[in-house]
């Protein structure tokens, strides 16, 4: 029942009942709650969920890390991080590059360069600028293609340009980046995602998947998307 929240409630108010109503909440509808916020604009709103959450896991801490970057808000999840070691959680790849992503925001070089370093000790091997240099590049090589940005997909209220940025820091387009930069040539690319993919990155991952000859599969709440050689498998019928 739980996964088919959004399925069965189109208002976000209709949700948010039926969550304050339900019994047992895990850790899944938490972040599900958490993410359809974030979605929607409404960075406080998904503060006040996480902030509530009893149990938070490593998905928790990252989608609000993440949230605050990607709206332009670089202190908060500075904060975010320092907490999230305070109560020994272990970040992934995503938290890192996030949190320095906001270090650089704000010019906390320093800051930005010690999270990198202990990032590098716990055996991360790359970093957010050279996940973003990587992303440049396919942006290039996107755009020779016809890739426009679908800034229409963003909901909240900011520049073009800003929107764009936004755009390109969407997880699943971070976690394919990451995906390419980390596993051998030809290796086909798993990406699980608790909300609908955007069409956006829909239309990038297709383009990807034609540029760098590589199958991606990503597995959203919905469906299955197997993009290779510039096309999906769900034809657009999702
Ligand atoms: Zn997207
Ligand atoms: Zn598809």
């Amino acid at each position: 029942m739980t996964l088919n929240l959004y399925g069965l409630c189109g208002e976000m108010g209709d949700a948010m009942l039926l969550f304050e109503k339900m019994p047992q909440r895990d850790v899944v509808t938490w972040n599900i709650m958490i993410a359809q916020l974030v979605k929607r604009g409404d960075i406080d709103g998904a503060y006040c969920f996480f902030l509530r959450m009893p149990d938070k896991n490593v998905r928790s801490w990252t989608s609000m890390i993440s949230a605050f970057v990607q709206c332009g808000k670089p202190k908060e999840p500075i904060d975010l991080f320092m907490k999230l070691q305070d109560e020994a959680v272990r970040p992934n790849e995503v938290t890192v590059v996030s949190v320095v992503a906001a270090c650089a925001d704000l010019g906390e070089l320093d800051l930005g360069r010690s999270v990198h370093e202990y990032s590098t000790r716990s055996g991360f091997k790359r970093n957010a600028e050279e996940i973003y240099q990587f992303w440049d590049k396919l942006l290039v090589k996107m755009k020779h293609r016809g890739y426009a940005p679908k800034t229409s997909v963003v909901l909240l209220d900011m520049e073009e340009k800003e929107k764009e940025k936004f755009l390109y820091r969407h997880s699943e387009k971070l976690a394919v980046v990451f995906g390419l930069m980390t596993t051998p040539e030809g290796t086909t690319i798993r990406i699980m995602k608790n909300l609908r993919v955007c069409e956006d990155c829909h239309t990038a991952l297709k383009l990807i998947s034609g540029i760098v000859n590589r199958e991606i599969i990503v597995r959203d709440r919905n469906r299955f998307h197997c993009f290779r050689g510039g096309q999906c498998s769900c034809r657009e019928f999702w």
